[in-house]
């Protein structure tokens, strides 16, 4: 058995409403699709969405390139689609970095090796521990009025926890947009901010040590990605919990955050850890040190969100924290998949997700159906499909 063909696609992925952060105004996703062939026809496939300069260095045309110039020559073609833990190794050989590339690569592996062996890729992985992960909700950046109105009809839509993007305005505008979200949803909600790397060691003391009475649940990466001595200098000095996601991405920033003791926690986003399996040696290594996991997400489509709701299911210590892979949801507008319009994904069958819980798809593999009339109408403007194949 071995992969005889390696195909991506550009595809861009409309927003029903643009996502604004700090520096950014996403009104499409470009995300690449890959299609892996083996020589009895069963193809695998994954996809990449949410693909950016700043959060992991990666675009949608460097991650096609990566693929297509590299990965499929001299990893993929010719082996045997089933020794997912010799091919990944091979690929962090030979490439550097490049995570979200890898992890593309390994979600369609996982969905190859899931068909070939007729199971779903949470068999892959250990089996379900739960029927559905919880799930924590993103906030859209806005005034404090509105984020606080958009936050109380997400707790109402059955999201456990709500999350806070700073950076809209002015810190002091952060400030004020925490409190008035912590007035308006009550003492009890779970309610939580991500910096994204963007503040300075003073701006961050500052700032956390006036939101320490918001009863915030933690803050995440208040420092910049490489400032791992500075987040454990600043996590001595306030009372909210701090969490590492920019921070934490291979095993040996893991191994510093734990022997610095400098976070409360981590967040894991299946693309930036490399894939399914090296996310769960990161997650090995989290349940060694007692520290909690929450699952990001790049947003993506119903394809891109699967191999974190086959993960989150089937990880004993993940499955105890919350799964934020909200992404369809983000890029369709709604709070439920069954909201989502027919053929409007790249995922025929988005994985469900209702009353604030996500549900992995059964089937073979990850269980998704490729919406393929939905790639040619949405393929990204001035790119071409490319194939390299035996
Ligand atoms: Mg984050």
């Amino acid at each position: 058995m071995k992969i005889v063909k390696v195909e991506v696609i550009p595809v861009s992925t409309p927003m029903k409403k643009p996502m604004i952060m700090p520096n950014t105004r996403i009104e499409a996703i470009d995300s690449v699709i890959l299609k892996l062939t083996c020589d009895d026809g069963t193809v695998g496939f994954s996809d990449s969405g949410d693909t950016s300069s700043w959060y992991m260095g990666e675009m949608q045309g460097s991650i096609m390139s990566m693929i297509c110039d590299v990965i499929a020559p001299r990893v993929l073609l010719g082996e045997d689609p089933r020794n997912i833990e010799k091919l990944v190794g091979k690929m962090d050989l030979l490439v550097r970095d490049n995570n979200q590339a890898k992890a593309t690569v390994d979600f369609a592996l996982h969905d190859l090796k899931g068909k070939l062996f007729n199971v779903p890729v949470y068999e892959l992985l250990g089996g379900r521990t739960i029927a559905g992960a919880a799930m924590g909700w993103v906030l859209s950046a806005g005034t404090p009025e509105q984020v606080a109105a958009e936050a109380i009809v997400a707790h109402k839509q059955g999201f456990q926890l709500l999350k806070m993007k700073t950076g809209f305005g002015s810190v002091e505008d952060d400030i004020r947009m925490v409190y008035a979200v912590r007035e308006t949803v009550g003492k009890d909600i779970r309610l939580t901010v991500d910096a994204n790397g963007f503040w300075n060691y003073e701006t961050a003391l500052r700032t956390i040590r006036r939101l320490d009475d918001a009863n915030l649940e933690l803050i995440e990466q208040p420092l910049p990605h490489w400032d791992i001595e500075g987040m454990a200098r600043l996590r001595a000095q306030v009372r909210t919990p701090i969490y590492a996601d920019e921070a934490a991405k291979e095993l040996h920033h893991i191994k510093d955050i734990i022997d610095r003791r400098a976070a409360d926690g981590l967040f894991i986003k299946l693309q930036k850890a490399g894939g399914l399996l090296k996310s769960q040696r990161w997650l090995t290594l989290a349940r060694l040190s007692g520290l909690p996991v929450m699952c990001g997400c790049m947003i993506g489509s119903g394809l891109e969100h699967s191999p974190s709701a086959h993960l989150w299911t089937s990880n004993q210590w993940a499955s105890q924290f919350l799964n934020e892979s909200i992404g369809p949801l983000t890029i369709h507008g709604v709070w439920e998949s069954k909201d989502i319009a027919p053929g409007a994904d790249i995922a025929l069958n988005v994985p469900r997700f209702e009353n604030g819980y996500t549900y992995p798809n059964e089937g073979p593999g990850l269980g998704i159906e490729l919406n393929e009339e939905f790639l040619v109408r949405n393929l990204t403007k001035g790119k071409e499909a490319r194939v390299v194949a035996l």
